[in-house]
């Protein structure tokens, strides 16, 4: 039987199996039978081999990813990238612990292990998915394998490859043999059956959405299922069977991977060509927006976490379907399994949906926050305001609800005092919620700030200065990767946002502390919301948990407590007068205006939005 590899490198998670790998091995067993796709995550080995805490830390830290990799690419470099490694490493828990030299050791080691357990020139073909981080560990394993089976053909494809960027790769490592510009099920189909058909050399014909060095023509369209339905589930056996001969103090629980959708909607809404989030490139390999229908995801989710005994399960979507998420987690909810569900969101999602999505075992959100500035929101084009940040964080402390996860985008070219002046006044009210994490802006190729930086004020200069210490000069100059660098106002950028750096880790350690502190003498529970409400339907009252002391309590009766609870929902000032017909402006404005001085409501032009939790969690607000 024919066989081809599909292969994924460090370092995506190592707790749950590769999502494109899955997917493109159904696809592929499913319309080439008489082919054995082999599907290797050899991450998964190499995780257990320098230990999954440090191969976590490593995983999540995109320039840590690509450095150990680029040490064993280029030895001779070892010196300049064990410095960057030092560099980068300070602040981490165990990687500035590691020593660099010995890290290299060991995962040159293990990877040459996994490389001489397998015979390559048996194949047909191998394929690696290439995404974020993985560039590095990917032309290793290239590199070695190609030695192995000087004949066998590589191809690559991946988030990495979108674009110039898998051209650029092409034309600079001559192991790579093709490329897929976008997604890979299509392409690779036409490419396995061409190989398989035992041809001395291939046909002249082009394949879409496949650009390549030899026979094939080049090809720049995209090549793209047209109904996700259509797919099969994705086949997830060869990472099961690598985990079961994992030795038992190794074994974990896993995740499984799965997708709703492909690309985003909110990228897709403009049309002057600045279309989606000013600072996002995630969809580079993608046209248009494609989403499974409801009773296809309900069924592979059921089947997927029978088959592979698991409740725990990542959607990898960018963005989640605009309708019907409702329904689709009512349905999910009816399957009467303890899931433990994680996604990404869009900070407009409403109450009702992250409702439905908590009752169906949605256990984690990663929310598009951004911004805490409404001005600044306006920059990103995020479509959201501080307002819909903050309704969405207050929402996602309520008892039942998804935790939420969210970034906060520091030194966005651009962003001026005033957007500062915003995020800090803003971060008080905010206090209460999980804490955002900081992260500075990166220019990411493709993206639109990247196609049209002159609005931003800043110039591409090709790639990030920090790959010069992971790439020779001569082959660096050749490439297109994913971290751009740029010029324009970054030391003032960085200037500007120090002390919003600075009220985050505030925030953190105030967020953790009262979120630890021993309930004690003042009769409450570390998990209790920091900012909530209880209703006794002729008053509230309003807690307000404060570090070492005692409850702030407020009490509101009558009229306030109505206007209070009808604010659980953003209103505007019309929309509050005409709820309450009796009381003019003069009467409920001084009152609104208490609340936010109070921070127990926050003000954005007209609109209110009140900010305590709702606790009882027995009925809902008026
Ligand atoms: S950040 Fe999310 S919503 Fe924004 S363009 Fe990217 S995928 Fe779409």
């Amino acid at each position: 039987m024919k066989s081809i590899a599909l292969i994924s490198t460090p370092w995506p998670l190592f707790n749950r199996p590769s999502i494109q790998l899955g997917t493109l091995k159904a696809f592929l067993k499913r319309a080439l039978p008489t082919v054995q796709v082999e599907a290797h995550h050899v991450y998964l080995g190499l995780a257990q081999e320098i230990g999954y805490s440090l191969y976590g830390e490593i995983s999540e830290r995109t320039w840590l990813s690509e450095t150990p990799y680029a040490a064993l690419l280029y030895p001779e470099r070892h010196e300049v990238i064990s410095r960057f490694w030092a560099r980068r490493t300070s602040g981490t828990a165990l990687a500035r612990r590691s020593d660099f030299k010995d890290l290299c050791m060991t995962l040159k080691k293990a990877s040459l292990h996994i490389l001489d357990r397998y015979d390559w020139d048996r194949l047909l073909l191998a394929g690696f998915s290439v995404c974020l981080g993985q560039l590095t560990s990917s032309l290793y394993f290239i590199r070695q394998i190609k030695k192995r089976a000087p004949s066998l053909r590589i191809v690559i494809g991946g988030s990495a490859c979108a674009g110039e960027m898998g051209e650029s790769l092409l034309e600079n490592f001559p192991e790579i043999d093709y490329v897929i510009r976008g997604e890979g099920e299509l392409p690779l189909l036409h490419l396995v059956r061409l190989l398989s058909e035992d041809r001395t050399s291939l046909p002249q014909i082009p394949i879409p959405g496949l650009i390549s060095r030899d026979g094939v023509e080049s090809e720049r369209s995209f090549s793209q299922i047209s109904d996700l339905d259509d797919l099969p589930m994705p086949d997830y056996t060869d990472y099961f069977r690598d985990l079961l001969a994992l030795a038992p103090k190794r074994k974990f629980s896993p995740r499984i991977s799965m997708e709703i959708s492909r690309g985003c909607w909110w990228r897709r809404s403009s049309s002057d060509g600045s279309s989606g989030c000013a600072f996002c490139n995630l969809n580079l390999q993608w046209h248009g927006y494609r989403a499974k229908s409801n009773d296809r995801v309900v069924k592979e989710l059921d089947s997927l976490t029978r088959q592979y005994r698991t409740l725990s399960v990542s959607f990898m979507d960018n963005l989640l379907p605009p309708k019907g998420l409702e329904e689709l987690f009512a349905s999910i909810g009816e399957l009467e399994k303890d899931f433990r569900l994680f996604s990404e969101l869009r900070a407009t999602t409403p109450r009702q949906v992250l409702e439905a999505m908590g009752a169906a075992g949605m256990r984690q959100v990663q929310v598009g926050i951004e911004s805490l500035s409404t001005g600044l929101l306006k920059k990103l084009n995020k479509g959201t305001t501080a307002m819909d940040n903050l309704e969405i964080m207050r929402n996602c402390e309520s008892r039942g609800l998804p935790d939420l996860f969210g970034n906060l985008i520091l030194e966005f070219p651009s962003s001026g005092e005033q957007d500062v002046t915003e995020t800090m006044k803003n971060l008080e009210f905010a206090f209460p919620f999980r804490p955002l994490k900081g992260i500075p802006f990166w220019l990411g190729y493709g993206s639109p700030v990247f196609l049209m930086p002159k609005p931003y004020g800043i110039k591409p200069v090709g790639n990030h200065p920090f790959l010069r210490h992971l790439f020779p000069e001569e082959i660096l100059r050749g490439l297109t990767l994913m971290i751009q660098g740029y010029r324009g106002g970054l030391r003032r950028q960085h200037r500007l946002w120090q002390p919003v750096r600075k009220k985050l880790k505030e925030w953190q350690s105030i967020y953790h502390r009262l979120h630890c502190e021993k309930a004690g003498s003042y009769a409450r529970t570390a998990c209790d919301p920091i900012l909530s409400y209880y209703d006794g339907r002729e008053f509230t009252v309003i807690r307000h948990r404060q570090c070492g002391t005692y409850d702030m309590t407020h009490r509101l009766e009558g009229t306030s407590r109505k206007i209070f609870l009808f604010c659980n929902n953003q209103r505007s000032m019309t929309e509050i007068l005409h709820h309450f017909p009796g009381f003019g402006e003069d009467k409920v404005s001084p009152f609104l205006q208490m609340m936010v001085e109070k921070r127990l409501m926050f003000n954005e032009g007209d609109r209110y939005l009140s900010l305590p939790v709702p606790n009882g969690g027995r009925r809902d607000p008026e």
